[in-house]
């Protein structure tokens, strides 16, 4: 490992001390604590794009999470960081996502308009500091500093104000660790190329959809010319297009990295975080493929009618399920009641359901 990635002797520890471990260092600790936490499983059966229930072929926050680890760990391996905690980054990135996807995030956010808001990456740091319950000295997992600030990956300036350290590169806007940043950039690779091939398994980018999108009309248009028969089948010839993409994608943040890296000249993991930019980044070429893909899937499919129709039930369900709880309190279960804080109970508890149990809760009500 390179001297400026995040190393066991230069953590900055966990909040409760605990033995160091003979087997296993700090992050794989950390990795073996969030795959055995309730969050985690719960990913399962929490929306990505499409709901659990429209096909077993789609991808969901647990898969994606899987993908996410997977490139993370490639990445950081190719630049000598530290693969185990960009791997246990990458596992923990979305705990704290609410049923249904964005939807359900931007439901639950305007419920707690005037209670402090919800933010999923505030809530998958709070899901491992706080709301995971399987130590008896303390709430949490107990992770160690590098994976917090890992996790946290966006954060407003006012809750990042009430988090200490791990909140205060957000008011001095510093970068956290490469690991960290590698995390950031997986995450991007993972959705946008999966989304593109979820949404062309869907039906709703079909073949001649997905050519209006350069980065992919130029990679299919490569792969018939390195054919030699032009009978392929057209589902496989889209999935190898896609692989190729993802390929492209990681080479590039690879090799850009890496003479970013030495350009900066940066020593140490302390000049990783002070330094004035981001150092885990594609070339200008790729990020601006990058940005066509996001564009091109908010447009076709994140605005597509069959995906909205979701959004909309998705609302309806958080805001019917949020309005429930707040006027009958009584009834809220007795695990997930802070003491004053009945807001934060209501979003705690909702944002961990799965999108079946908030299906279920919400056909009980009626
Ligand atoms: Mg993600």
């Amino acid at each position: 490992m390179k001297k400026y990635a995040v190393h066991e002797d230069n953590s900055l520890g966990r909040e409760y001390l605990e033995n160091q471990s003979t087997l296993r260092n700090d992050f794989q600790r950390d990795r073996d604590r969030i795959i055995h936490s309730s969050a985690f499983r719960r990913l399962m059966y929490k929306t990505q794009v499409f709901v659990n229930h429209e096909g077993d072929m789609f991808r969901t926050r647990l898969t994606h999470s899987l993908e996410v680890s997977q490139i993370s760990r490639g990445v950081a391996r190719s630049l000598e960081l530290n693969e185990d905690l960009s791997e246990t980054i990458a596992l923990a990135h979305d705990l704290g996502h609410t049923p249904f996807g964005h939807a359900g995030q931007d439901a639950l956010n305007q419920c707690m308009k005037n209670h402090g808001g919800f933010e999923h990456n505030y809530q998958s740091l709070r899901v491992v500091d706080k709301l995971e319950r399987r130590y008896v000295n303390f709430n949490g997992l107990n992770l160690t500093f590098e994976s917090r600030e890992g996790i946290l990956k966006h954060c407003s300036k006012k809750n990042a104000s009430s988090l200490g350290k791990v909140g205060e590169r957000f008011l001095n806007k510093t970068q956290p660790s490469l690991e960290a940043q590698v995390v950031d950039i997986a995450d991007s690779i993972a959705y946008n190329i999966h989304d593109l091939e979820d949404g062309y398994r869907s039906g709703i980018l079909t073949m001649s959809k997905l050519q209006q999108l350069d980065f992919f009309a130029e990679n299919y248009g490569n792969l018939r010319n390195d054919l030699n028969s032009t009978e392929v089948d057209e589902k496989v010839s889209v999935y190898e297009t896609l692989r190729r993409m993802i390929f492209i994608l990681i080479n590039d943040v690879t090799n850009n990295s890496k003479s970013l890296i030495s350009e900066s000249n940066i020593k140490t993991i302390d000049e990783v975080r002070t330094y004035k930019t981001k150092l885990i980044n594609f070339s200008d070429r790729i990020q601006n493929y990058l940005n066509d893909c996001r564009s091109f899937l908010r447009d076709n499919l994140y605005e597509h009618p069959r995906v909205n129709d979701m959004t909309n039930n998705a609302n309806t369900i958080i805001t019917d399920l949020y309005n429930y709880y707040n006027d009958n309190f009584e009834d809220f279960p007795i695990d997930y009641k802070i003491p004053d804080k009945k807001h934060r109970s209501i979003a705690d508890f909702l944002s961990g359901m799965t999108d079946r149990f908030a299906n279920k809760m919400h056909k009980l009500l009626k």
